[in-house]
């Protein structure tokens, strides 16, 4: 792998990297240079995507993690400073949709998007907030990338769950840079509209299924990739430019 790449050099680690935007940035963050530590909970896709960027030339490491599971996070950023080496890069990306009437009472599914798009969020932060500050003292570029939603902002029949944890997920990042910013680490959060990945086939509601597939068919989506290359952009920057808030929409979407 050429030394001249733009992220030749970062430790990246990317949580929900077994599929959608997680994979794509994996491939893209991989092409441009960096190694990069693969988190989710499926093991054999993490397994054959590490392959794919090995066989490339890259350097990669799958590690199979529940992203709400603070003990298995701590564990896994110890595994990556012993076999990739002090992280610079983090994409807290694993996040789960799934929509219903609040009079529907459906607690596990609203509980487990609180868990994984919001607690896992911070477990991640939590976990790797060390190394980010220590990459950023020894004067290279450090980025805490989050995933968010145009969700975030928007108002949806149904995705009120949803959408309040990617608006906390918003303003979390803001806050944090507001911390983190004046000590040289990068804070960005990324709020796209419509991707097409798997994010959509988890959904049991009907009327947002409908919703969705009508949105599918009327307009062009966004693909992982696009996303992928928005987030390699950012951490591509020089050291002092931070793009602190990025919403990236599929054009014909209002
Ligand atoms: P995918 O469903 O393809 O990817 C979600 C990823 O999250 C998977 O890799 C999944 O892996 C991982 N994940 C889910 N739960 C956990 C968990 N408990 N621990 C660890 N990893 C977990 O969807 P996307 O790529 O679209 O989603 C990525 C992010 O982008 C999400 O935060 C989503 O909210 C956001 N987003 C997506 C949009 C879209 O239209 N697709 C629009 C705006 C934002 P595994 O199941 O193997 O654990």
């Amino acid at each position: 792998m050429s030394q001249n790449l733009p992220l030749s050099g970062r430790i990246a680690v990317i949580t929900g990297a077994s599929s959608g935007i997680g994979e794509a940035a994996a491939r893209e963050l991989a092409e441009q240079g960096a190694a990069v530590a693969l988190l989710a909970r499926r093991k054999e896709r993490l397994d054959s995507l590490a392959a794919d960027l090995r066989a490339a030339g890259g350097r990669a490491l799958p590690l199979a993690v529940d992203a709400t599971d603070r003990a298995a996070v701590a564990e896994a950023a110890r595994t990556i400073a012993g076999e990739l080496g002090a992280v610079d890069l983090v994409i807290n990306n694993a996040g789960v949709m799934l929509p219903s009437g609040v009079e529907e009472h459906r607690v596990a599914d609203f509980e487990q998007m609180i868990a994984v798009n919001l607690t896992g969020v911070m477990r991640i932060v939590d976990a790797f907030v060390d190394p980010l500050i220590a990459a950023a003292k020894r004067g290279g570029p450090s980025d805490l990338i989050n995933i968010s939603s145009i969700g975030a902002h928007g108002v949806f029949p149904t995705f009120a769950v949803y959408c309040a944890t990617k608006a906390a997920v918003t303003h979390l990042s803001r806050n944090l840079r507001a911390e983190l910013g004046p000590r040289h680490v990068r804070v960005s959060v990324i709020e796209p509209g419509f991707v097409n990945t798997e994010l959509q086939s988890h959904m049991t509601d009907e009327a947002a299924k409908a919703w969705i597939e009508s949105a599918r068919r009327q307009i062009t989506w966004l693909s992982a990739a696009d996303v992928a290359s928005t987030i390699a952009f950012t951490a591509g920057l020089p050291r002092h430019v931070n793009l602190q808030q990025v919403t990236i929409m599929p054009t014909q979407q209002v």
